[in-house]
Formats: C-alpha cells, structure tokens, sequence
C-alpha cells in the first residue's frame, strides 16, 4: 500500500524537482491523487522538517523514506519515522565521527546488497541500521561523490566532481579505486546526468557524457571508450540529461541536441580491412612516387622491389591505409626487417624514415587498422637491396683473403728464416764455445798427457836404476880391480928397475899396458852407460837415426833384468836375446824405441815373476827376445812363458790406464804408450798370447 503511495510521491518529487521548485512534502493517495498529508516545516515541533526545500528522495528496500538537500543550508538527512508522524534528522557533529560527514546531500541510494550510500560534498557515507551510525570514506578522490550506481555483482560505482573521476568502493577489503583521466576517462569533473544516478545500459555499461565528449565504461573489462563529435556525439556542453529506456536505448540531452543511442548496435566493430599503399618514397632527399626510369620502372605504389647503390643510405617511406570511415583513425605499425627488431608502437603516423643504413636486404612492412582497430596484419611489403661498394664486394673479400694469405705466407717464411739464422748462429756460437772447450780440454789433456809420459818415463828410470847401478858396478870393479893389480905390478917393476932387471921390467910393462887397456875399456863402458841413463832421462828430441836394434834390445833386456832382482834378490830368470845378425840398423828413435822395449820386457819379467810366486812345481821361468829381418820391415819379438792374458784382458791392454797390476805397482800407461809410438814410426804393435803358457809381443818396424 505504502509503496504504490511513495511512488506516486516520487514522480511528484521528480517533477517539483526539473521546475526546481519544491515547496512542501506530502503523502498522496494513489486512487484518487489527493494529498493526504503535507509535512511542512514548523518550528515547535522537533520532528518537522526544518526546510521546505527537498532535493533527494528516496526510499529504501526495506521501505523507509529519506529525504536531502543538497543546498548549503541546516537541512541534512532526514528519515520519516515510522508512524509517518514525523522525521529523525541527521546533522553532522562535530567531533563525532560516526555522524554523517555533511549536510549537503547528493544522494541517498542503495547498493545490490541493501547497504544505503549517502553521498555529500564531504565524503560519502554508509549507513548502519543496527546501530543507526554512518561510517565515513574521507578520501580525497571521494570528497565529493554526486553519482551513483551499482555494477552486474551489485558493488556501488560513484561518480565524483573532484579529482577522482569514477570510483570503486569495495567495503570488505577497504579498497578505493579511481578510474580518472589517466585510465582512459575523459573527464574527471562528472557533473552530468541526473538525480544523482550514473546510467547504465543493458550490458552493465556506465554511460559517463562530459564536456569533452562522451566516456562508456565496462565494470567488466575496466576499461573506457570515447566519442566524439567526429563519431556523432552532439557538440560538448556543461551538463547533460541522460537516460537508459526499457528498449535498451540510451538518451543523452544537452543543449546542443539530443543523441539517441543503440549500444548494440553502437559498439559493432566494422571489420572491413584496410588495404594499404606506399606512396612516397624519399631516397638521400629525393621524393619519388611516380616512375623514374631508374630506380623505379613502376609508379611507387606498384613497387614492391627497389635496388639502392651503397650511398643510397637515407630514406623514408610515406604509406596510407585506405578505409574512409573516420579514416584520421586509422592506424599504422611498420618495420623494417634486418634493421628494426620490432614493430613501430601503433599510431596515426604515416611516414617513417630511416639513415644511414648499411649495404644489405631490408624488407619494410607496414600493417593498418581502421578506426574500430580492426588490423589488415597481412600489411604489404617493399624490398630494398643497398648494394655495397666495390670494396665490399665478395670479389674484393676474395681479393683481401688472397693478399692476406701471401702476407701471412711471407711472414711464415721470414719468420722462419729469421728463426732459422738465429738457431744457426745460437749452434753456432755453442758450437764455438764447444770448440774453445774442446780445445782447452785439449790442451790441458796435452799438458796431462805429458805429464804422465813424464811421469811414466821417471817411473822406468827409477825401475832402470837399479840395472844400471849394477851394470856400473861391474866396469867400476874391474877399473878398481885391475888399477890396485897395475899398482902392485909398478910396485913389482920398481924393484926389477932397481935390480936393472929388464927382461922382467918388459913382462910387467906389458902387463900393466894390457890393465891400462882394459881399465880403459870397463871405463869406457861404464861411461856409455851413463850416457845411456843420461840419454833415458832426456826428452825425446824426435830426431830418428840410424840405432843398432839388437845392441838396444841387449841393454834393455839386461837392465830391466838387473834392475828387478835389485828389487827382488829371490828372483831368478833364464832371458836371452836371439839376435839376427843380419839386422840393418833402423831409422827410429832410438829413447822411444828403447822405452817401448823397456816396457815390453818389464811386462814379460813382471809376468814370469808373477807365475814363479805361484809356486807351480818345475816353472822355469823365461824371456826371449828376438829380432829377424824380414822383408821389408824388421821385427822384434818379446816372449814370456808367463800366465797369459785373458781375451777380455786382452781387448782392453792397449786402452790407457789400463792395468791389472795392484796399485802402485802399474800405471796402466807403458802398452799404450808402446802402441802410439810404434804407430809413430810406420810400425804395427801386435800381442799373441794363450793362457797358462805365456804372451809374444810383436813389434815390425819398417827397415
Ligand atoms: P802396466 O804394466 O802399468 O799395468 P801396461 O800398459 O804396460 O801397464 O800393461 C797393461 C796390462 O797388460 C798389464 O797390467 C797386464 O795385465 C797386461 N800385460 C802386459 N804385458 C803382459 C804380459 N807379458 N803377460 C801378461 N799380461 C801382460
């Protein structure tokens, strides 16, 4: 009953309302349209209403009237109290924080979930029944909410004429959110519409009119579109009165005109494709679009190849999509493949250039869409080749590789001469060194060499002293001997002289001449032997002379012999020489010859002492020397009947220092000696010899 009488009530309001004139506020019977009850205000009864004045009506899901102004006077929120006796006024207090925040009013509606917004020029208020309190949003974005609606999930929308814009308000979460002018609206000052609600279309779209031109938000997608006088939109104006039919049309009143909308059919996309043309090409500041006979053989648009010489490197292309509704829409992308890696951001742009490109094969494509966005993504295309100068060629790489080769293959080869001629002479040097080492070893192995010889020749000496202290002493007897026999005999003769005894004076004179004569010849011997030594101890003078081999070979044998019993008076020694008598006499040396003898014989009487110490029951021992004159040479022949020597020995004998001796007893230095100064004189030294029955030396000199 209530509710049809409100109604009534309301169409009233909304009419007071456009004439702007509202005296009064009453309660009307809807069968017979009589007012059944004013309300008016009435200063000693608090429950009037204080004003005459009432800008906002409204009446709750739950049937309650409220009523506002939104003038800047005492008025506020009033609610009809439920006897319709009267009014509860609410006045914001300071202080009091769940009081409303103003008395300025905007509107009072309701949300899908029956919560009751008010919204004032202070902050938009949520009533709570229970407790009969508001809850205040004081955020700038929300100071001055003056639009309302709901979305499809019944969450409140407000519109604001501050800096918000459209604003989402979830209650839960406490989440204010602004979709202003940064998100695609067009104003944020809304100051349109009517009685405070935003309208909506059937699709649950907000249609948003604003003095620069009309915004169409999806709660959805959260997203706005634009029209514009361009699109058919009437001319801007300040304010505009906005409707939604039951048809599904959208009417929007200003004072421009009037716009009868069909959102259906408004917001069918034209999916008509753009074709596209290029139609200027600008190359280093030269315009072509007709055909040039050059580079172009076609006019531009009928181009879709060019070929660019490597200083062509400055264009630009001018192109145009060709769809005529509101065609300053349309839009372009374009790239240029081998150069750009993306896409151009989308835009109404219609030329695009490039400098200073590199010799090499670009493809530029261009792509459009019309003004509902609808994109031809197939686009065209245009190929440009910039040919590279002739020093870039493949030819001219050819030729650079080729160059580098032989560079590289001169170098290889100076490198490795230079390489080469610094080992040889670094060899070189080494070598040099080597040799200056060489020689120097050489030298002081020389000095050694002598040394040892020397030494070698002293060692024999002294093995020879002893020889011919004994051969001295045997010439030295006979002088002494036969000098005291010719004292007696002159003693003898004086006395006959006295007696004048002359025939025995003649027999003594005769025998002291033959003493004289034989002192004389053992002292001559005496002296060749000491000449001997003497001549033993010089060095060789390398002089070669006529030498008496046999007469050599005899003195030697004899002193080596005498010179080891001297040294061993228990050793015993049968030694001969076998001279051929026949033997010239040879050019040698004769102290070099004599020592290779010397050391010959040495050997043998060492070997034959050595085996005689052995004990070996009827040993005689024995040593032979033998010369024979051959053909054309001499040899002479040294032979033991000593142990023999070993065919490992053997190899080894002519080596120097090498000895078999106990030390001190050999210096390893005689055969070798032997060998090289036989060798010095044309001659061959060569050993025979078996084991257990003795050696033959064998030395052939050339006669
Ligand atoms: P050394 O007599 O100082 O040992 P040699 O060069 O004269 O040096 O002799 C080398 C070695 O040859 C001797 O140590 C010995 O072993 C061997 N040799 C030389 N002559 C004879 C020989 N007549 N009988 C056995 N061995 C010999």
């Amino acid at each position: 009953m209530r509710k049809i009488f409100i109604a009534t009530n309301f169409i009233c309001i909304i009419c007071k309302g456009l004439s702007s004139v509202v005296f009064s506020c009453g309660i009307a019977d809807k069968n017979t349209g009589r007012i059944v009850k004013s309300f008016v205000p009435d200063d000693k009864n608090p429950a009037s209403l204080s004003s005459r004045r009432i800008d906002v009506f409204y009446q709750d899901s739950r049937g309650n009237i409220w009523l506002g102004d939104r003038g800047d006077n005492e008025f506020g929120l009033y609610r009809m109290n439920e006897g319709e006796d009267g009014f509860t006024h609410y006045l914001p207090v300071s202080g009091d924080t769940s009081s409303i925040s103003s008395n300025e009013i905007s509107f009072i509606a309701e949300d899908g979930k029956q919560r009751l917004w008010i919204g004032t020029d202070g902050g938009l208020n949520l009533y709570d029944y229970d407790q009969n309190i508001f809850t205040v949003f004081r955020s700038t974005i929300l100071s001055s909410t003056n639009f309302f609606t709901t979305d499809k999930n019944g969450e409140p929308w407000f519109g604001t004429y501050s800096s918000g814009g459209l604003v989402s308000v979830n209650v839960e979460k406490g989440i204010i959110t602004a979709f202003d002018e940064s998100k695609g609206l067009l104003q944020n000052d809304l100051v349109f519409g009517q009685n405070g609600r935003i309208v909506k279309d059937e699709f649950g779209r907000f249609w948003l009119p604003t003095q620069r031109g009309l915004s169409v938000f999806d709660p959805e997608t959260k997203s706005f579109v634009s029209y514009y006088e361009k699109d058919g939109f009437q001319p801007y104006d300040r304010r505009y009165v906005t409707i939604a039919t039951s048809n599904g049309a959208i009417w929007i009143g200003g004072s421009h005109g009037l716009n009868h909308i069909l959102p259906a059919r408004l917001l069918e996309k034209d999916t008509t494709l753009p074709s596209i043309v290029i139609t200027q090409v600008t190359i280093n500041d030269s315009l072509y679009s007709k055909p040039d006979g050059a580079i172009f053989k076609q006019s531009v648009a009928y181009t879709n190849a060019i070929k660019l010489k490597y200083w062509q490197k400055d264009l630009s292309f001018d192109f145009v999509a060709l769809h005529y509704l509101r065609s300053e829409d349309n839009q372009y992308s374009w790239k240029l493949e081998n150069y750009d890696k993306n896409w151009s951001a989308p835009s109404k742009e219609r030329k695009a250039s490039y400098t200073n490109l590199p010799s090499g094969k670009y493809v530029f494509r261009v792509k459009a869409s019309n003004a509902d966005g609808v994109w031809n993504e197939e686009g065209i295309s245009f190929t440009i080749r910039i040919l590279p100068p002739w020093w870039q060629t493949w030819w001219a790489y050819w030729i650079y590789l080729i160059i580098l080769i032989v560079i590289g293959w001169r170098i290889h080869k100076f490198q490795k001469a230079r390489t080469i001629r610094i080992e040889r002479d670094k060899t070189r040097d080494r070598e040099l060194i080597q040799a200056k080492e060489i020689e120097k070893a050489y030298t002081e192995l020389k000095a050694t060499q002598s040394q040892l010889i020397q030494s070698e020749k002293m060692a024999s000496l002294g093995e020879l002293t002893a020889g011919i202290a004994h051969e001295i002493q045997n010439p030295l007897n006979f002088v002494n001997n036969f000098s005291e026999v010719n004292q007696e005999l002159l003693e003898e003769m004086k006395e006959e002289i006295e007696k004048r005894n002359l025939d025995e004076v003649k027999l003594l004179v005769k025998d002291v001449i033959d003493n004289e004569q034989k002192i004389n010849h053992h002292g001559k011997r005496a002296d060749a032997i000491v000449k001997g030594m003497l001549q033993h101890s010089r060095s060789s003078n390398g002089v070669k002379e006529p030498t008496d081999i046999n007469a050599l070979a005899d003195e030697y044998l004899r002193l080596s012999y005498h010179g080891l019993r001297a040294k061993d008076k228990s050793f015993n020694a049968v030694f001969k020489l076998q001279a051929d008598e026949d033997l010239p006499k040879v050019d040698v040396v004769p102290q070099d010859i004599g020592r290779v003898l010397l050391n010959l014989i040495n050997n043998a009487f060492y070997a034959v002492s050595e085996k005689t110490k052995a004990g070996i029951k009827g040993y005689n021992p024995e040593v032979i020397v033998l010369t024979t004159r051959l053909r054309d040479t001499i040899e002479i022949r040294v032979k033991d009947n000593g142990s023999g020597i070993p065919d490992s020995v053997k190899e080894k004998i002519f080596q120097p220092f090498f000895t078999t001796k106990p030390t001190g007893q050999g210096t390893g230095l005689g055969l070798s000696l032997s060998y090289d100064i036989v060798k010095a004189h044309g001659g061959e030294l060569k050993v025979e010899s078996t084991v257990g029955e003795g050696s033959e030396f064998i030395i052939e000199l050339p006669a």
